[in-house]
């Protein structure tokens, strides 16, 4: 075996970043190790490794697992989290074939233990009791309880020491664990033995509350995909049923869903008409109606009557599970704030040992303090030097708050996303199809003398047949509607922003705008002229048709505004954020569009003309870019921030920052307020994280406390910045 593999595998018991750090450092310095990526809220290694000697995967579990965490194999369909109970048989000890799909999902992936169950809640108990041992038999044998606390001490240091040496061997010397290591035996060392071992409970203590709030933090991206069925109703060939997983469902299969399920996979409907609750997907509870041919996405409720669906996508393919996976690792890329906390908590910990030190022996040996009591505080100075809480603040808010928003139909992908968003100052919207509903409809259609409107049309949507712009398929859908005959059409082609060109009877015939025409050199005639000007006026759009040079007809569109574009701007001017609409459309059709929402308007922009605009208006504040994801890649790519709307679609993820699933404006307002929401817990956990830290340094250095307040000041900030994170969650768009 010669080529490189790649490798991934669940781990457990990470519950902070600086776990995260602690992995990814142990196992990059193996051999033949590369591409480590660690997920903390998928709970999730990988790895690419190299077939060298030394290099297996067998010994990066050990490593792992030395370190104190719970490593298994890992399933990708395992990755929707789906709480499979099936019983399959489970094969042992082959690590590498994570692509195996034959063997289980295990249940435990989805359902945490029961936190009093899990190891660390074992290690609480038994120290608890060991202490308490040691005070009851204290207050028996007064002149041995030094002994009993220091037995106690060495006993509850044995798990944790063990986790520091394999940590200072695996690269991070100054771990945690080593820090409150130091200091525990530095305070037996110096006699306070009770209070030693006090410390070591209370770490301990610290270590479970912090895996019960992580834990609590992974449920909620869990949520999102608890409502994938694990079971399908599979139509045979025959046309009989079988129940089968949801697992086995293959592209193509037919299933039924019944009244009150939910959808097992992504699909079409073949039969039936039904409503659907497809909140788990768009956040929208009120259920839509949907027939055949429409797309139906896994997880979403069937309201009243049996549906017929051919499935499209299945398991971790599904637009739910994607979404699931997008917030996992959105929850995993840092923002800005987070990279300046990283290289701060960096600095921290250094220098929170160099202030140990120096309180311990400057005091006493310069100014003639007592020693105990400055190593004392020195030791206590150790343990406030823990920058767990601060580690931690970032990415708690960022996951609570990315889960939050994705239950409202609202993703985002990260946290610079999520930073741009929060702060952006100007909102463009691309009009066709974001602001309005993208399907115009034919309103009037003019001919010159000699032809008739049907005429105008026929060429028209000749023409237009092949071309894909939301014009071209409302000109070919009215030419149908009226039944027209379609002449064929050749050479056709498209020149974005402006119209469309092909030949028709030998002739070259042209549909667009008729700026486009003016500029190629043509007239739109002068019976022509003024209808254009009334038509763009009221807001409609004007295709003009011209055949060998000559105007032939002239087709005014109207794409209605989306009921709620108008609320959308509103909220957002609310928030302090101006909109302005980009469209290549003409100025005047724009403006009447725009002024009818109550937004600026940038009018009969090409294609690249609205890069520019963009650049231009990035240079005087943060500029986020809604667009519907497919035609306007380019924009959204050159915004601080692009956001995709509309769908439902797992395509509009893949090109911008963030998408909102449900075609609504106001979901941008919401986008906003979501992601202030986000940074203003960010910071509210920052402030709570240093400010705890400083208290406590300046009290302990003073004096004024000692060890064991040192380690509930961390335990209690991680704590307490976790809990503030979580009530993100209860986050909702209005
Ligand atoms: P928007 O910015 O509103 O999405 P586009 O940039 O796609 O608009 O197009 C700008 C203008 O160019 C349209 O308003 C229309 O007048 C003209 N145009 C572009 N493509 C076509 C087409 N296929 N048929 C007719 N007109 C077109
Ligand atoms: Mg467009």
């Amino acid at each position: 075996m010669n080529a490189i593999t790649k490798h991934v595998w669940h781990v457990t018991g990470m519950d902070c970043a600086s776990c995260v750090a602690k992995v990814t450092k142990a196992v990059e310095r193996m051999p033949g190790v590369s591409d480590v990526e660690v997920n903390l809220m998928a709970e999730r290694l990988s790895l690419t490794l190299a077939a060298i000697d030394g290099a297996s995967p067998d010994a990066v579990v050990r490593q792992v697992e030395g370190l104190g965490y719970t490593v298994r194999k890992f399933d990708p369909s395992m990755a929707v989290g789906r709480p499979s109970q099936a019983p399959h048989a489970h094969a042992e000890g082959e690590a590498g074939h994570h692509h195996d799909s034959t063997h289980a999902s295990e249940s435990t992936l989805d359902i945490d233990p029961h936190w009093y169950e899990s190891s660390k809640a074992r290690i609480v108990f038994l120290l608890g009791a060991l202490v308490a041992g040691a005070y009851v038999a204290s207050h028996a044998v007064p002149e041995g309880s030094y002994w009993l606390y220091l037995a106690a001490t060495l006993v509850a240091l044995v798990p944790f020491g063990r986790r520091a040496i394999a940590l200072a061997r695996a690269g991070s010397p100054f771990s945690i664990e080593t820090l409150m290591c130091v200091a525990a035996l530095g305070a037996v060392i110096i006699g306070a033995a009770a209070e030693s071992a006090l410390v070591v409970l209370l770490f301990a203590i610290g270590e479970l509350l912090e895996g019960v709030a992580a834990g609590r933090a992974r449920a909620g991206i869990r949520s999102l995909v608890a409502m994938m069925p694990r079971t399908a109703m599979r139509r045979r060939t025959d046309g009989s049923l079988e129940e089968v997983p949801a697992d086995a469902l293959r592209r193509n299969d037919t299933v039924l869903v019944r009244p009150g399920e939910r959808l097992p996979c992504d699909g079409k409907i073949v039969e039936g008409q039904s409503a659907l609750d497809e909140s788990p997907v768009t956040g929208e509870s009120q259920p839509v109606s949907r027939g055949p041919g429409d797309s139906v996405v896994a997880g979403s409720v069937n309201a009243n009557s049996a549906l017929v669906v051919r499935v499209t996508e299945t398991g971790a393919d599904s637009t739910l599970a994607r979404i699931a996976r997008m917030v996992q690792d959105a929850a995993a890329s840092r923002g800005a704030t987070q990279r300046f906390i990283e290289r701060f908590s960096a600095i921290w910990t250094p220098a929170a040992m160099v202030l140990a030190i120096l309180v311990m022996t400057v005091p006493p040996s310069l100014f003639g303090g007592d020693w105990s009591v400055w190593v004392y505080r020195g030791l206590a100075v150790l343990l406030v030097a823990c920058p767990c809480a601060l580690v931690i603040s970032v990415p708690a808010a960022m996951a609570s708050g990315l889960s939050a928003g994705a239950r409202s139909g609202l993703l985002v992908k990260g946290g610079a996303a999520l930073e741009a968003i929060g702060t952006a100052t100007v909102v463009a919207f691309d009009k066709t199809g974001t602001l309005t509903r993208g399907k115009p409809k034919v309103t009037d259609v003019l001919s010159v003398a000699g032809a008739s409107r049907e005429d105008v049309l026929a060429l028209a949507a000749a023409v237009e047949a092949n071309s894909s712009h939301p014009l071209a398929k409302a000109l070919v859908e009215e030419a149908r509607r009226l039944g027209l005959a379609i002449p064929p059409s050749s050479d056709a082609v498209a020149i974005p922003g402006k119209g469309v060109v092909a030949k028709i009877e030998g002739q070259a015939v042209g549909v667009g705008s008729p700026t486009w025409a003016e500029e190629d050199g043509r007239t739109i005639g002068p019976e022509f002229a003024a209808a254009r000007g009334e038509l763009e006026n009221s807001g409609k759009t004007v295709a003009f048709v011209y055949r060998a040079d000559l105007p032939f007809g002239v087709v005014a569109l109207r794409d209605e505004p989306r009921e709620d574009a108008a609320e959308g701007v509103a909220r957002l001017r609310d928030l302090g954020v101006s909109a302005v609409m980009l469209t290549g459309d003409n100025p005047r059709t724009g403006a009447a569009i725009a002024s009818g929402l109550g937004m600026k308007v940038l009018a009969g922009l090409s294609p690249a003309r609205k890069l520019e605009e963009i650049q231009a208006m990035r240079r005087n504040g943060v500029v986020a870019m809604v667009g519907d994801g497919i035609n306007d890649a380019p924009a959204l790519a050159a915004a601080n921030v692009g956001i995709a709307m509309g769908g439902g679609t797992a395509v509009a993820l893949e090109s911008a920052d963030a998408a909102i699933m449900r075609d609504r404006v106001t979901g941008v307002p919401e986008l906003v307020e979501l992601s202030r929401a986000t940074l203003t817990n960010v910071k509210q956990n920052v402030a709570i994280a240093i400010g705890l830290k400083l208290v406590f340094l300046v009290t302990t250095v003073a004096g004024i406390t000692g060890l064991w307040p040192a380690i509930l000041a961390d335990t209690g900030a991680t704590v307490l910045v976790t809990l503030n994170a979580l009530r993100l969650l209860q986050w909702k768009a209005q």
